[in-house]
C-alpha cells in the first residue's frame, strides 16, 4: 500500500483535528469523553502486569492519578503545539512550577532566574528554595548579565520572556547555547505565549511551563498548569509527580480540552483588540507609555518579530499627571473591565501593578501607576469609548495628544 503524503498543517489546524478518540457501536463524540475514574480494571491478571510494566514509559491507563484518557488527550495536544515529548498537567500554574523546581533543583544547587519573573515564583523562592538550601540569582529580563552570574553550582536558568508587566524578551536561543556550555537545564514559563504565540522548546528550553487557567482554558472557569519537556528532561519530571500522585480532575482537563479548540481564533481577536486599544492609548496625554513587545517601539520589538508568531491581549500602561485618588476613580470608572487579577479569559481587565514588589534588580520606584489590561474579545472600539468616558470622569486630559 503505498503512503499518502499529508501536507504539513499549521497550527491553527492542528488544534482543531489532533484528538484521541473513543469509539462506541455507532459512531463517536468530538471530544474526547471525561473518564471519572480511581480503579482501573483489567481483564486478567497478566493485563494488569503488563500494564503496570509500560506505564514508565507508555500512556497507559492503570490507577486515576497515573494518568487518564481525558487527561492523557490533553497532555497530547499541549505536548503538539509546544513541540515538546511529553506534558502533565497540574492543579494550577504555580503548582506546575512549584513541581519543576522539586522536580530539578536539589539542596546545594544554584538556580537564575529572570527579574521578570511571575511574582508569586519570588514566594516559592523565599519559602521552598531557602528553606531547602538552593540559592537563586535574579538576572536581567533580557539576559545581558547571566553568563556572568552563572557559578560553579549553577544548575539552572530560569526564564520568561515575554516577561511579565513589561514584556521584556530574552534571546532564548542564545541563552541556551550558554547553558549548553555550563550544563545548565533552561526553564521558560510560557504562559504569555500559551503554546501558540511563542515556543520555547523549539528555541532551545529543555522545559516549557504554560498556566493553562488563561489563554488555553480562554474562560476564566479552570485552573490548571502544564509542563511540557524535551525526551532528555522528562523522566525527572515524571518520577517526581508520580512520588507526589500529582493529577488534575478529568472534569478540568475536559474544561481545557474544549477551550483549546478555539484558541487559535480567540488568539487573533485579542492580538487585534490589544492592537487597536495600544494604539488610541497611546496617543493619550494621561499615558506616558504603553508596553508591549509588538509596538514598534518596544525595546526587544525586533527579537519578538524573530521569535513570536503574534501577540496577545495584554498590554500595560504607565499613566501620568493623574494622582493616586484620580488613577482609583479612573479605574472604578471604567464599565467594561473587570477589576480583577488573571488573565487570558474572553473579557477584559484591569489591575494595578506594584513594580516595587515585581522586581529586585531595577528600581522601579519611580515607576507608580503601572496598570496591566488584558483585552478580551469584546469590539475594541467600545473598550476604547470606555477608557475615554473613564479618563474623563477620572479628571484626567479630554483631548488627544497628536
Ligand atoms: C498566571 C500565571 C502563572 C500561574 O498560573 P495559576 O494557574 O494562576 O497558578 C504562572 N506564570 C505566569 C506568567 C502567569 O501569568
Amino acid at each position: 500500500m503505498t503512503s499518502v503524503k499529508m501536507p504539513s498543517i499549521s497550527t491553527a489546524t492542528s488544534i482543531v483535528k489532533s484528538s484521541a478518540h473513543c469509539t462506541y457501536p455507532g459512531g463517536r463524540s468530538v471530544l474526547v469523553p471525561v473518564v471519572r475514574a480511581s480503579t482501573v480494571l483489567f481483564e486478567s491478571l497478566q493485563h494488569m502486569e503488563s500494564a503496570r510494566q509500560r506505564r514508565d514509559t507508555h500512556k497507559v491507563f492503570t490507577y486515576g492519578s497515573k494518568g487518564n484518557p481525558t487527561n492523557f488527550s490533553l497532555e497530547d495536544l499541549i505536548a503538539e503545539l509546544e513541540g515538546g515529548f511529553r506534558t502533565r498537567l497540574f492543579p494550577t500554574g504555580l503548582a506546575a512550577i512549584a513541581m519543576v523546581f522539586t522536580a530539578y533543583f536539589h539542596p546545594g544547587d544554584h538556580i537564575l532566574i529572570s527579574d521578570a519573573v511571575y511574582q508569586p515564583v519570588r514566594c516559592l523562592v523565599s519559602n521552598f528554595c531557602e528553606k531547602f538550601g538552593i540559592r537563586v540569582t535574579f538576572f536581567q529580563p533580557t539576559g545581558e548579565d547571566l553568563e556572568r552570574k552563572i557559578e560553579a553550582r549553577s544548575r539552572g536558568i530560569y526564564v520568561e520572556s515575554p516577561g511579565s508587566i513589561f514584556y521584556e524578551m530574552c534571546d532564548l536561543p542564545e541563552i541556551a547555547a550558554i547553558a549548553r556550555k555550563h550544563a545548565l537545564l533552561v526553564i521558560a514559563d510560557n504562559t504569555w505565549g500559551s503554546a501558540i504565540r511563542y515556543s520555547p522548546l523549539r528555541l532551545g528550553a529543555d522545559v516549557s511551563i504554560v498556566a493553562a487557567t488563561k489563554y488555553l482554558s480562554g474562560h476564566a472557569d479552570v485552573m490548571m498548569g502544564a509542563v511540557t519537556t524535551t525526551e532528555d528532561a522528562w523522566s525527572t519530571l515524571f518520577r517526581m509527580c508520580e512520588t507526589f500522585g500529582m493529577t488534575v480532575s478529568p472534569d478540568d482537563s475536559y474544561l481545557v480540552l474544549r477551550g483549546i479548540r478555539t484558541l487559535a481564533a480567540r488568539m487573533d481577536v485579542h492580538e487585534r483588540g490589544a492592537l487597536v486599544v495600544a494604539q488610541w492609548l497611546a496617543r493619550h496625554g494621561n499615558v506616558a507609555h504603553v508596553f508591549c513587545p509588538a509596538l514598534p517601539g518596544h525595546p526587544q520589538h525586533n527579537l519578538w518579530r524573530r521569535d513570536c508568531r503574534g501577540t496577545n491581549g495584554l498590554l500595560t500602561i504607565q499613566l501620568r499627571d493623574l494622582n493616586d485618588d484620580q488613577v482609583r476613580i479612573f479605574i472604578d470608572s471604567l464599565n467594561l473591565f473587570g477589576i480583577g487579577a488573571s488573565w487570558g479569559g474572553f473579557e477584559s481587565l484591569i489591575t494595578p501593578c506594584n513594580m516595587v514588589e515585581a522586581r529586585s534588580l531595577t528600581d522601579w520606584s519611580g515607576h507608580t501607576h503601572v496598570l496591566r489590561l488584558h483585552i478580551g474579545l469584546e469590539d475594541p472600539n467600545d473598550l476604547v469609548s470606555d477608557l475615554r468616558q473613564a479618563f474623563e470622569i477620572s479628571g484626567g486630559i479630554t483631548d488627544r495628544r497628536t
